[in-house]
């Protein structure tokens, strides 16, 4: 095998950073094989550092979700950059941005702007706890929501146990206020109110989980996740940082109709730039620092560069038509992957949600993180390699979400269909 730029800087990059990158999942150690490193992007693609051009079904993880390097969005960030980089004092730019989430997303009254959606629901969780005064969360397995100590759990080893520690460092008392319970069981959740009702400062869920791939939840156990937590005094905290703005313009409560009490935003609300945001009514925003007892702080929160990406952001995704074209797209790419490979004779399927998508190899879509599991994952990594070489890049990890862009058109998504066609043949 020849040499390349990205082996070369690969190779480079392990000698002073730990496995050569800054965020796990881009070490590429779930498929194999070198991280391709990335020199630029525009519109629907980015090139790697050895000039190859590939379609980009990441989109930053989610936040590109105008394209990469939309020429207004990069705009706004010159000009904001041009009048001083952070200030750690008030800007009118805080205010806008505060004033178009509350007025986007109604169940939020006020809001904090924070710089990573870690510390977002981070700090949602430490409100719940602060304004309800009881210690024990609820979270379901294969939701991710950040790397915070208390979430980084898996369930204990008996049903309604309290969870053990997914990460080295993470002590055991630390998790032992998680219950992490099974995504779409209602049955299950109702037990753990029964037992521990009163005890539980809230409840964490991604609305439409992106971090098992895509499992999207059912509309009876959101609804019953909000009865619940209202009939035990528990609050609903929705981790809406990969979901809100992506799969409906005021997020996965809009499209469910179901209002949390807290909702943490990140990766679309900055456009490319760290801007996060966790918010809720105005009583319970009461509770944060500087007015009421729960701390929370941050050097470049709000920061005026980022805040300016978020803004030009969240008013270009208020165009007309802009959700029903973007949704319009992920879904002639989910019924084109899957028609190709029913062609092929493969076992496959996908789904869309919004600007959100699921490729799965397994006859259905999985509804909880066991489903997921159960897909066979080096089928996905033969496609996945097999595509990069075709010059699209997918998520990768078979356990992630892939996301369009508004500047996905027709043209690259049957492109991406027709390359996947000719992997779909050579995998069977
Ligand atoms: N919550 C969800 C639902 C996420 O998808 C992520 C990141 N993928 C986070 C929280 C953490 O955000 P960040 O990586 O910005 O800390």
């Amino acid at each position: 095998m020849t040499t390349t730029q990205n082996d070369t800087l690969f190779a480079r990059a392990q000698k002073t950073t730990p496995g050569g990158v800054n965020s796990p999942v881009r070490a590429f150690r779930s498929v194999g094989g070198t991280p391709r490193f990335i020199t630029r992007a525009e519109g629907p693609y980015f090139w790697d550092a050895d000039g190859k051009r590939y379609i980009d079904y990441i989109g930053s993880w989610g936040p590109a979700i105008l394209g990469h390097a939309h020429p207004e969005v990069v705009k706004a960030v010159q000009d904001a950059a041009a009048l001083g980089l952070s200030f750690g004092a008030p800007t009118e730019g805080e205010i806008l941005m505060a004033e178009e989430i509350t007025r986007l997303v109604p169940s939020i009254e006020q809001v904090r702007l924070v710089s990573s959606g870690t510390e977002a629901t981070m700090s949602a969780l430490r409100l719940a706890r602060g304004a309800t005064g009881r210690d024990k969360i609820v979270k379901f397995e294969g939701c991710y929501h950040g790397h915070a100590d208390s979430l980084l759990v898996k369930a204990g080893s008996g049903l309604l146990t309290f969870g053990n520690p997914t990460s080295a460092g993470v002590p055991e008392d630390f998790v032992k206020h998680t219950l992490v319970l099974d995504y779409n069981n209602v049955e299950q959740m109702k037990d753990a109110f029964d037992s521990f009702g009163s005890e539980i400062a809230c409840v964490i869920v991604e609305p439409v989980a992106g971090n098992m791939n895509l499992v999207k939840a059912t509309p009876e156990f959101l609804q019953a996740m909000r009865e619940l937590c209202t009939q035990h005094g528990a609050l609903l905290i929705f981790d809406e940082v990969m979901c809100g703005f992506r799969v409906a313009l005021g997020g996965a409560q809009a499209l469910y109709n179901i209002k949390p009490d807290l909702t943490a935003l990140g990766k679309v609300i900055g456009g490319g730039m760290p801007v996060a945001a966790f918010g809720g009514s105005a009583a319970l925003m009461h509770h944060m620092a500087p007015l009421g007892a729960v701390y929370q702080a941050g050097t470049l929160s709000g920061n005026p560069v980022a805040v300016a990406a978020g803004m030009t952001t969240l008013k270009l995704i208020q165009q007309p038509g802009f959700y029903e074209q973007l949704g319009a797209t992920a879904q002639r790419l989910a019924d084109g992957l899957t028609a190709a490979a029913k062609e092929a004779g493969v076992e496959f399927c996908a789904d869309a949600i919004g600007g959100m998508f699921g490729i799965y190899f397994s006859a259905t879509p999985p509804t909880s993180y066991a489903e997921m599991m159960a897909g066979d994952r080096s089928k996905f990594n033969a496609f996945f390699h097999a595509m990069l070489d075709e010059g699209v890049y997918f998520a990768p990890a078979a356990f992630e979400a892939g996301f369009v862009s508004a500047q996905h058109d027709d043209a690259v998504i049957d492109a991406t269909i027709a390359a996947a066609r000719k992997v779909f043949a050579q995998l069977k």
